[in-house]
């Protein structure tokens, strides 16, 4: 199976967050607006860069860890509308936008 969003990949983890084109542009953007530019743009790296961080309570702490959380769902649940044709979510219109913008 390959990846629904690129058709290139493979349908994994890994290439899902984020080395897939499409996830990562959307990473990248979202990345830029919480303040971490310099936060890995591959799975295992970005885990690991993320149980390094403090976890505190500053907004941008928290948001973040709810905007990685927000990313990794929504993409997932994208990702599934697309391979197996589930109910289509918001999230497509907000990452088509996002995907589009010209934030980063
Ligand atoms: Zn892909």
């Amino acid at each position: 199976m390959v990846c629904t969003f690129c058709k290139v990949g493979p349908d994994s983890h890994d290439h899902l967050f984020f080395s897939c084109d499409f996830s990562r542009k959307i990473w990248c953007k979202l990345k830029y607006l919480v303040r971490m530019d310099c936060a890995p743009n591959d799975w295992q790296n970005l885990l690991n860069f993320m149980i390094k961080r403090p976890v505190n309570e500053s907004i941008w702490s928290i948001l973040q860890r709810l905007v990685l959380g927000a990313c990794v769902y929504y993409i997932w649940q994208e990702r599934n509308f697309q391979a197996f044709g589930s109910l289509k979510v918001v999230f497509w219109i907000d990452a088509s936008w996002l995907y589009n913008s010209t934030i980063c």
